[in-house]
């Protein structure tokens, strides 16, 4: 009896595969780099919280490790290190490698752009001596979540001549803050009778910024409580109401990533989608000696409603860097790409007990196992979705088997239980060959996500390994 067993243990082992949580993989010695590794992250996160302030604390990283601006007029060289900043919302940074890149190059895309509370053009008004600002939201967000939450308000306002300030006010220790009002529970019964998506409509999500009005000599005059709020910004930014039309201020959640778990195996923070992944794919770059083939990192805008704009992917500003690329060793970017791959570094969504309804356990990605690679993303029969070939497939499967880099794979969730995207797609239409490479979220989308440091560690190694391919 004893040797059956063994049999068909051995037989298992050789034949089947098994799923384990990742710990057991690795060292304590790697769970410590992982917890280093994870104290940059943590910083990152705190200082990135628009895709404007992703650009810019990725040049200041970039700068420190010898980046430069790019200028296509000059001649690079093996080992060069250069950037392109697309209008300070996204921005590609590249490795010139050995061959530079007549075999193709090695791309890694990830997005810095979040959901959260835009501004809407006139968003600023008072209501029964309340002052409060409109919002629309951007990307996808479950509004319930937004309410009754520290916020603070970062972006750009531009004035008529063109002069810009730049805000980012509520996340400093002393600041003030700012959040969205909900109904108390003693009022809700109407409320609590509507579904969870109705419940708070888009048009509820009106941002609380003041309830004292100007003080005038006889306490009489229009909107003196709004006045009193634009006062205010005057003095301290120098903008006037119509300065908000040209904004982009954005509301995102004013708490900072911090570790969670008495174990603290965890972060949790905002923004981990995308920065869990840009981070990784920017850092395993900047740390990139010389690689064989040119090594590019994108980090792009707009990846939550759908990679538009000329900041988004489905812009041409990927193909006309690397057509600058390919212009300097006499080649077409069209050869450039068709010879490229590409590892789109996105989020994927992790499995919830709590939700176990929502996953299909055997094809779910689990906190602590690693990676996760998917071949196809999209909703109900893959609509939307690149879907990698086996060939890819295989070929990342064995880099990271063959580096050690802990790994999974799976699907968002049930078939028809919703859906997603990435910027995978955008890139396969360069004819790259391209799968999704990311880290595992719980409570995606939410002001509070929630990562594994292990995973988040183990996404750097991958991209580390797929530069030095
Ligand atoms: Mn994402
Ligand atoms: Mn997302």
């Amino acid at each position: 009896m004893a040797e059956k067993t063994s049999m068909a243990e051995e037989l298992s082992k050789e034949l089947l595969i098994s799923r384990r949580n990742g710990f057991w993989d690795v060292t304590d010695e790697e769970i410590e780099k992982a917890d280093a590794f994870c104290e940059g992250y943590k910083d990152f996160l705190n200082r990135s919280k628009t895709e404007r302030e992703s650009v810019a604390q990725t040049i200041v990283l970039a700068e420190k490790a010898g980046f430069v601006p790019f200028d296509s007029s000059k001649m690079y060289h093996a080992g060069d290190k250069v950037y392109y900043n697309n209008r300070g919302k996204s921005i590609i940074l590249a490795v010139i490698g050995e061959e530079g890149c007549k075999n193709g190059v090695n791309i890694s895309a990830a997005h810095i752009d979040s959901p959260r509370l835009d501004l809407k053009p006139y968003p600023l008004y008072e209501s029964n001596d309340l002052v409060l600002f409109k919002t629309h939201y951007y990307g996808g967000v479950k509004k319930y979540q937004w309410t009754t939450i520290p916020l603070a308000m970062h972006g750009r306002m531009v004035r008529r001549d063109g002069s810009y300030v730049d805000v980012c006010i509520g996340e400093e220790e002393g600041e003030p803050q700012f959040c969205v009002t909900d109904l108390l529970p003693h009022l809700s019964s109407e409320q609590n009778a509507k579904t969870l998506a109705n419940a708070i409509e888009g048009e509820a999500l009106n941002i609380l910024i003041g309830s004292r009005p100007i003080r005038t000599e006889d306490g009489k005059g229009d909107k003196l409580f709004k006045l009193n709020v634009m006062k205010l910004l005057h003095d301290k930014y120098g903008i006037i109401e119509e300065d908000l039309v040209s904004s982009e201020i954005e509301f995102v959640p004013a708490f900072k990533a911090r570790d969670y778990g008495f174990d603290r195996s965890m972060i949790g923070s905002y923004g981990h989608d995308d920065r869990v992944c840009a981070y990784p794919a920017l850092m395993a770059l900047l740390n990139c000696k010389t690689p064989k083939k040119t090594a590019l990192t994108v980090l792009a805008d707009k990846e939550e409603i759908g990679s538009v704009g000329n900041t988004g992917l489905e812009s041409s500003f990927l193909p006309y860097f690397v057509a600058d690329l390919a212009k300097q060793e006499g080649l077409e970017a069209r050869d450039v790409f068709s010879k490229s791959k590409c590892l789109s570094a996105d989020v994927c969504a992790a499995y919830d007990p709590t939700y176990a309804s929502a996953y299909e356990l055997n094809n779910s990605c689990f906190l602590n196992n690693g990676v996760s690679i998917l071949k196809y993303t999209g909703s109900r029969g893959k609509s939307g979705t690149s879907d990698a070939s086996a060939e890819f497939m295989g070929e990342v499967r064995g880099m990271l088997y063959n580096n050690h880099v802990l790994w999974q794979t799976g699907e968002l969730g049930k078939i028809d239980v919703g859906g997603g995207g990435t910027v995978a797609k955008f890139i396969a239409g360069l004819n790259v060959d391209v799968v999704d490479v990311g880290v595992p979220v719980l409570s995606m989308h939410a002001p509070l996500e929630i990562v594994s440091k292990l995973d988040v560690y183990m996404e750097y190694r991958a991209f580390e390994a797929f530069f030095r391919a």
